[in-house]
Formats: C-alpha cells, structure tokens, sequence
C-alpha cells in the first residue's frame, strides 16, 4: 500500500494523472535495473496495448517522469529520472550498453562529460553511451 502511495506521489509531483496503465508502466520502470525499449515493455505488460503504451511512454516523456535514450542499438530505451531532474544538460548521466546481453543502464552517479563547443554553436542535447560488457556478462566470461 505504501509502495502504492510512492507511485501516485511520483506521478503527481511530475503533473501526471493517476490512471491504473500509468500506475502499471510506471512501477515495471521503477523496479527495473536496466532501460527498456517500447517491446520490452510490451513483453512484460502484456494486457496493456501497443498504441496505449506508446502514449504513456510519450506522456511520461513530455513531463520529465522519465528520460529517453538513444543507445545505438536501432530502438530508443526509457528510465526513470531521479526525483530533482528536469531532463536539462546538467541533469544528463552516462548510459552503458552492454554488446553481450544487449542491456542499457543508467550511470546516474557518472555526469556527461561537459563539452566545449566552437563559437556560435548552441547544444540542444547531448547522448553519451559508451558500450562493453556489463558485470554480469564480464563474469560469466570469465573461465
Ligand atoms: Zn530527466
Ligand atoms: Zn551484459
Ligand atoms: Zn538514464
């Protein structure tokens, strides 16, 4: 019940509206380790359509509840943001893609690197991936 309460408090300090689909896409985002991409969460929220998805997601995005991230592999990947980010530069952190199990993380203790632009040049925003094997798939190669 009080883990319940979190989520609506989420929902509401980002202007959402409660709705049971928001509570329920919400909640896998929240509990997840790693991105998921829109089929990602389509697998694990199988009630739930595809067009209704895609419109919480874009919802979701639109009030910073959550970030978007362009990870190289073909399909953007979505977490939650921390409780202060707006989603501006300074709040970016590196992400990590993993080139075994195909996984996307957050670094949120790692800041995107700060960039010195040539004159006359606006940044608008900034994707840091850096790629390689996550620790589960480093020790599992390991002999
Ligand atoms: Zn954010
Ligand atoms: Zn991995
Ligand atoms: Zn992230």
């Amino acid at each position: 019940m009080s883990e319940e309460k979190t989520y609506l408090e989420l929902l509401a300090r980002r202007d959402i509206k409660p709705t049971a689909i928001r509570l329920l896409v919400l909640k896998e985002l929240a509990l997840a380790d790693r991105a998921f991409s829109l089929l990602d969460l389509e697998d694990r929220l199988v009630t739930v359509d595809k067009s209704t998805l895609f419109r919480t997601l874009t919802l979701f995005l639109g009030h910073h509840l959550i970030h978007a991230i362009d990870d190289g592999s073909g399909s953007l990947k979505y977490a939650l943001c921390s409780s202060e980010c707006d989603c501006e530069m300074d709040d970016l952190h590196t992400h990590f893609y993993c080139e075994a199990c195909h996984r996307t993380f957050c670094l949120k203790q790692v800041h995107v690197p700060r960039v010195t632009l040539p004159e006359g040049f606006t940044a608008r925003s900034v994707n840091f991936v850096v790629k390689g094997l996550c620790s589960d798939c480093a020790r599992r190669r390991r002999p």
